[in-house]
């Protein structure tokens, strides 16, 4: 069950309204890196497990991004509620809350509906911490790229402890793969993988024939494969390095 607590997670003090701010803050309530696609992420993803503490872990963040959602509608009821009381506010008329009503909705900055085709969730415990990982990095973006644009210090103050808590959620699924060793190792199925688990082809070269090296593609890691097609030619695109 839920209980709902009407105190926020942390202080939500709006001093001065700006209602184009707000419109850009309904990316993390209604928009593909938003909380509502955190929370019911992770809620769904708890049914998958039988793990308990796997399932433990995703029920209290799944809440606690629950209560992030409250903090952003909060936000946004703050920066519009001024705003639309007087109503030659200018930038309250150009944004879609002057459609709309004031107060948070289910879109996004743009005015696009939340869809529940932003969650990603498989039931296979590894696949869903690693899609975990992926949403807290673009919540932590869109928070970042907000921080960057606040307009007063209790909103910078609520939006710094909204990124921080995706940082630490971040910790906390790399941690629950590491102690499944599947923090540094792709495979978590049945797959037998063949002999080009280890090739890198070099299939995006330029006419001077320089390519780009790395980690990504050098041994002993990687085999490197300079002429994928010249090695086709050849009969086999098979690198048969060991896989570490
Ligand atoms: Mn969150
Ligand atoms: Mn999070």
């Amino acid at each position: 069950m839920f209980i709902h607590r009407k105190e926020p997670l942390h202080a939500v003090e709006v001093k001065s309204s700006d209602p184009a701010f707000a419109q850009k803050l309904l990316e993390q309530f209604g928009g593909a890196t938003g909380e509502l696609t955190a929370s019911l992420q992770y809620f769904v993803q708890s049914f998958h497990t039988d793990d308990p503490g796997l399932k433990d872990m995703l029920q209290n963040i799944s809440t606690e991004e629950l209560g992030h959602l409250e903090m952003v509608g909060m936000l946004i009821e703050q920066h519009t509620k001024k705003a639309s009381a007087n109503v030659q506010d200018a930038a309250y008329k150009s944004s879609l809350f002057s459609l709309r009503g004031k107060g948070p909705h289910f879109l996004d900055s743009q005015g696009s509906s939340w869809k529940a085709d932003y969650i990603n969730e498989g039931a296979n415990p590894v696949r869903d911490l690693r899609a975990n990982i992926a949403a807290e990095a673009g919540a932590l973006a869109t928070y970042e790229a907000l921080l960057a644009i606040s307009p007063d210090e209790g909103t910078t103050r609520a939006l710094q402890h909204l990124a921080t808590r995706e940082v630490a959620h971040t910790e906390m699924f790399m941690s629950a793969l590491k102690q499944m060793s599947k923090l540094d190792d792709a495979i978590f199925g049945d797959l037998k993988p063949d002999d080009t688990v280890n090739v890198y082809y070099n299939l995006s070269s330029s006419l001077g024939g320089k390519s780009e090296r790395g980690p990504w593609n050098s041994e002993p890691e990687f085999k490197f494969v300079q002429d994928p097609l010249e090695q086709r030619k050849k009969g086999s695109l098979e690198g048969g390095a060991k896989r570490h």
